[in-house]
C-alpha cells in the first residue's frame, strides 16, 4: 500500500517523499482512509506509530481539497495536546507535510509571552495547534474564536487527563461547533478515557495500534539490576563505552535529573536537563542541541520528554523504572521510531521490583537481564525481602507516615501526577 493508492494527493505526496516517506506506517494505513470519508477516529496509539501524519495529513488534504485555504484564513482545525514540546513537534510536522498546500499553521502555549503567538494568530492561521491552558486563556481574552473549527483533534488525550486538564478539556468541547470531525487519540483507554471520547465523538471508528508491537518489534530491551547508589556508576560506565551515541536518560523526578547531570560532569561526562522548573527557553536549547547532534546525553523527566522526536537516537536508558506502566513504553517508544531500531536499557533496584512486574504484564514479555557487569548487586542484597513498611512505601498509590507523623501519598506516585508541565 501506497500513500498514493491511499489517495492522497499530489503537494502532499511531494512533501512526504522529500521526507523520504515510502510507505504509510500501519496507523497511518488504517486511519487515512476513515478520515478521508470524514468519519470520527478514536486511535489508540503512541507517539512513534506515526500518529501525527496520520492526522495532519487528512486534514491538510480536506482544507486542500475544499479550497477553504482561499480568501480571508480562519481557524479551520484544532490540534489540542498536552506538552509544549508535543505542540512544536505537531505543528512542525504540518509545516512540513502541508509544504506545498500554502496552509498556514501556528503553536501557541503556555510558559512564555504571549505576544508573538497573539501576532501570528492576527496574521491568520489555517491550523492552530495548541495546548489547553493557554488556548483557554486566549480564548478568554478574545484572540482565538473556535466557531469555524470543522476539524478537531485531541491528541494523547490520557496523558492531558494525568496531568489534571480535564476541566479545560471540557470547556474547549463546549465551545467546538457541532458540525465537525473529530479525532481522539490515547496510548491507553482506562474508562474515564472512554467517558470523555464519547463527548467528543460522534459516529467514530476505532483503529488500534498495539503497544506491544511497538516496543517488541523494533526496540532491543534489557534490564540490570543495580542498586540505588550503583545506578550512576553503571550509568557512567555504560556512557563511556558508547561515546557517540545519543542517549535518552529518563529520571523520575526532576530533582534526580538535575542529580544525574550534576553527577555525570564529574565524570566529564556533558548532559543536559529537561523538566517543567527549566524554563521553556531553556528546554527548547538543550532540545535543540540535542537533535542536532550537540548534545549527546539528554535527562529527562515524562512529561518533558513526551513525544521527543529525535531522528537517530539509539539509546535510551531508564535510569528509573516508571511506576505507570504504559510509561515504560512510551520512554522506549523515543527510540526504534517508524522505521529505525533501537536499544532501550532499564535500571532496576529492589525498591522498582513491584513496577518492574507490572511493566513485563504490560508488554507481555520478560526483558532480558544483563548479568555480567561490575555492579551487580551482592546476593544478600538481591534476595533480601524488603520490610514490611519499605514494601508498603515503595507501592504505586500507597500513602506512608511523613517525618511528623501524617499520612502522605507514596512519593513516586505523586512526583508523577504533580510534575505538570
Ligand atoms: P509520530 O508517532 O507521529 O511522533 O512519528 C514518529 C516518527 O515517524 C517521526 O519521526 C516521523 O517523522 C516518522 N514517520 C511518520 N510516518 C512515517 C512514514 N510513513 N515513514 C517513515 N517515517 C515516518
Amino acid at each position: 500500500m501506497t500513500f498514493k493508492e491511499l489517495g492522497v494527493i499530489e503537494p502532499i505526496l511531494k512533501a512526504l517523499s522529500n521526507e523520504g516517506y515510502t510507505h504509510p506506517t500501519p496507523i497511518q494505513a488504517k486511519s487515512l482512509p476513515i478520515l478521508l470519508r470524514n468519519k470520527d477516529l478514536l486511535g489508540c496509539a503512541q507517539t512513534g506509530t506515526g500518529k501525527t501524519a496520520a492526522f495532519a495529513i487528512p486534514i491538510l488534504q480536506q482544507i486542500y481539497k475544499n479550497n477553504q485555504h482561499k480568501g480571508t484564513r480562519k481557524i479551520k482545525a484544532l490540534v489540542v495536546t498536552p506538552t509544549r514540546e508535543l505542540a512544536i513537534q505537531i505543528g512542525e510536522s504540518f509545516t512540513t507535510y502541508g509544504q506545498y498546500t500554502g496552509l498556514r499553521n501556528t503553536v501557541i502555549f503556555g510558559g512564555v509571552k504571549q505576544g508573538k503567538q497573539t501576532n501570528a494568530l492576527r496574521g491568520g492561521v489555517d491550523i492552530l495547534v495548541a495546548t489547553p491552558g493557554r488556548l483557554l486563556d486566549l480564548m478568554n481574552q478574545g484572540y482565538i474564536s473556535l466557531r469555524d473549527i470543522e476539524y478537531a483533534v485531541l491528541d494523547e488525550a490520557d496523558q492531558m487527563l494525568d496531568m489534571g486538564f480535564i476541566h479545560d478539556i471540557r470547556k474547549i468541547i463546549a465551545k467546538l461547533p457541532k458540525d465537525r470531525q473529530s479525532l481522539f487519540f490515547s496510548a491507553t483507554m482506562p474508562k474515564a478515557i472512554v467517558e470523555l471520547s464519547r463527548k467528543i465523538l460522534g459516529d467514530f471508528e476505532k483503529v488500534t495500534i498495539a503497544p506491544e508491537k511497538a516496543t517488541a518489534d523494533k526496540v532491543e530491551q534489557a534490564l540490570y539490576y543495580v542498586s540505588k547508589k550503583d545506578k550512576i556508576n553503571l550509568l557512567t560506565l555504560l556512557l563511556k563505552e558508547q561515546p557517540t551515541k545519543s542517549v535518552l536518560i529518563f529520571s523520575r523526578t526532576k530533582h534526580g535529573a538535575n542529580k544525574i547531570v550534576k553527577l555525570l560532569s564529574k565524570a566529564e561526562i556533558t548532559s543536559e536537563a529537561i523538566h517543567g522548573n527549566k524554563s521553556q527557553t531553556a528546554r527548547q536549547k538543550a532540545l535543540g542541541k540535542f537533535k542536532n547532534g550537540q548534545l549527546k546525553v539528554l535527562v529527562a523527566t515524562d512529561i518533558a520528554a513526551r513525544g521527543i522526536d529525535v531522528e537517530e537516537l539509539s539509546l535510551v536508558i531508564n535510569y528509573d523504572l516508571p511506576n505507570v506502566p504504559e510509561t515504560y513504553v512510551h520512554r522506549i517508544g523515543r527510540t526504534g521510531r517508524a522505521a529505525a531500531s533501537g536499544i532501550a536499557l532499564s535500571f532496576c533496584c529492589i525498591d522498582e521490583r513491584p513496577y518492574l512486574k507490572d511493566i513485563q504484564k504490560l508488554i507481555n514479555q520478560q526483558i532480558p537481564v544483563i548479568n555480567e557487569h561490575p555492579y551487580v548487586p551482592a546476593p544478600n542484597e538481591e534476595v533480601r525481602t524488603p520490610k514490611k513498611t519499605q514494601r508498603s512505601s515503595s507501592r504505586p498509590g500507597k500513602s506512608r507516615k511523613n517525618k511528623n507523623g501524617n499520612r502522605s501519598r507514596n512519593k513516586r506516585s505523586s512526583n508523577f501526577k504533580k510534575g505538570r508541565d
